[in-house]
């Protein structure tokens, strides 16, 4: 009953992200109601294992008290505190302090945001600022990668290089640019990661070359693609993107939105090619998605020539929410789990269900399988020989999507025939072997 009038009060109100607004008015919303651990229940009772963890962000998992405990701490001692008029609040300090302290490199000041989106667009004002004030407002064209998502903001979306949110947006604009994605499964260049690694300097050379080195200002990377389809590059290629940027006086900023906060292993996954950028921009895992918050953080180089550059004027960037007290106590809730076991623990399951989908790759729809730690994906093709992708015409994506969800697991179908994973790290050996034995049982049903 309950479910039926939400249903029909979605339909006519609740416009959601992302999505074809006549197909979900069709099929009608599906309503969670609860979660513990890495197990969710809707309103009809039915339990799912959260392979995805919501939308790759709840990595403490559902229902960790110290998380709501320090949630409503705060609430009822500081629910708001701005950070204009120079003032502050203790959780806020702290949070940027630790992050500062736990990030690579000389990544030493923070900027907090609501989210994702409008972190990657801080970024934008904040390097066209840096420019300004070493006196090269030229700089000032924006490179990407294909296949990247950065947000669905007025300019990041144009650093998205994702065909959805570009068409009938406008973007993206003359000054944002892109190079080919490393994607080996069906890379020309073949897959050999020195291929890879070779094809992708070069292109981002010529990109520059192209442009003028004395025009470009940033270079936008994910450590991991994640909604292009999880698209791992080889190791080391980040290292050598970063060495491109190094050379070209071209500021490397690392979007880890996805795979920040142990997603991949580590606390941040540049750390795992030892390259430090110039900024970063992070969200999600930051409060593994219990209240919303983002952050940029920026390096030395980067903070002082915007300080220098301002001198007694203001910076004229900033949000009534920006380094929100209630969000910053729940982040500074997921950074002790994460030291106290939740980052391991990640690390082990990440490694199971690596193993797992590996498993899965003699099953004859699974033409690849990729991912690092708690990030990854299987590739459905028709013919393993030919890597025929799944027809699209047919919503493959969608079929497997609701197939899933009647075998009690939730993971991201992606329309050409990609299933994503990103499970919380709190989960056990039983949540990702369960994970791996639903996704097979929804396979065998697929063939
Ligand atoms: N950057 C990356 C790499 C992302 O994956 C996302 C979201 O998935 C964003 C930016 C945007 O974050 P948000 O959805 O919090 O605005």
């Amino acid at each position: 009953m309950l479910s039926n009038s939400l249903i029909e009060l979605d339909r006519a109100h609740l416009i959601h992200p992302v999505s074809s607004y006549r197909s979900h008015e069709a099929t009608g919303v599906r309503v969670l109601k609860s979660g513990k651990g890495a197990t969710l229940t809707d309103v009809s009772g039915r339990q799912l294992l959260d392979g995805f963890a919501g939308l790759w962000c709840v990595n403490a998992g559902y229902g960790q008290d110290s998380i709501v405990e320090a949630a409503l701490r705060q609430l009822r001692e500081l629910p708001y505190a701005t950070g204009y008029f120079g003032l502050g609040s203790d959780p806020a300090i702290r949070l940027a302090a630790r992050l500062a302290e736990l990030a690579p490199g000389d990544l030493n000041h923070v900027y907090f945001t609501l989210g994702g989106s409008d972190a990657v667009d801080s970024t934008i004002r904040f390097i066209r600022y840096y420019y300004h004030a070493k006196g090269r407002p030229q700089k000032d064209q924006f490179i990407s990668v294909e296949s990247g998502y950065h947000g669905s903001s007025t300019a990041g979306s144009g650093l998205t290089a994702l065909p959805a949110f570009h068409a009938g947006f406008g973007v993206p604009y003359s000054w944002q640019h892109k190079i080919p994605s490393h994607y080996a499964y069906r890379n020309p260049v073949g897959s050999h990661p020195q291929a890879i690694i070779a094809a992708s300097v070069a292109a981002l050379r010529a990109k520059i070359a192209e442009l003028g080195a004395e025009r470009v200002a940033a270079f936008y990377v994910e450590p991991i693609q994640g909604s292009g389809g999880v698209l791992v590059p080889p190791p080391s290629w980040l290292k050598a993107m970063h060495a491109v940027c190094k050379e070209h006086d071209v500021l490397f900023v690392a979007d880890e939105v996805i795979t920040g906060f142990g997603r991949v292993g580590p606390l941040f996954a540049c750390e795992d090619d030892d390259v430090v950028p110039d900024l970063m921009t992070t969200a999600k895992g930051l409060t593994s998605g219990y209240v919303p918050m983002g952050a940029v953080l920026m390096s030395d180089r980067v903070y002082n020539t915007i300080a220098d550059g301002a001198g007694r004027a203001a910076v004229g960037h900033g949000y009534t929410y920006s380094a929100h007290p209630v969000s910053a106590a729940v982040g500074l809730a997921c950074l002790d789990l994460y030291e106290n076991g939740l980052l391991e623990n990640g690390r082990k399951a990440g490694h199971r269900l690596m193993e797992g989908l590996r498993a899965l790759a003699d099953h004859p729809l699974v033409g690849d399988v990729r991912g690092r730690g708690m990030l990854a994906a299987i590739e459905l093709v028709t013919d393993k020989e030919r890597k025929t992708p799944l027809p699209v015409e047919a919503d493959a994506g969608r079929r497997i999507f609701d197939r899933a969800w009647d075998n009690g697991l939730l993971i991201r179908a992606f329309a050409q025939g990609v299933l994503g994973y990103a499970p919380p790290l709190c989960c056990t050996d039983a949540d990702i072997d369960g994970i791996i034995e639903r996704t097979r049982t929804t396979l065998d049903q697929t063939l």
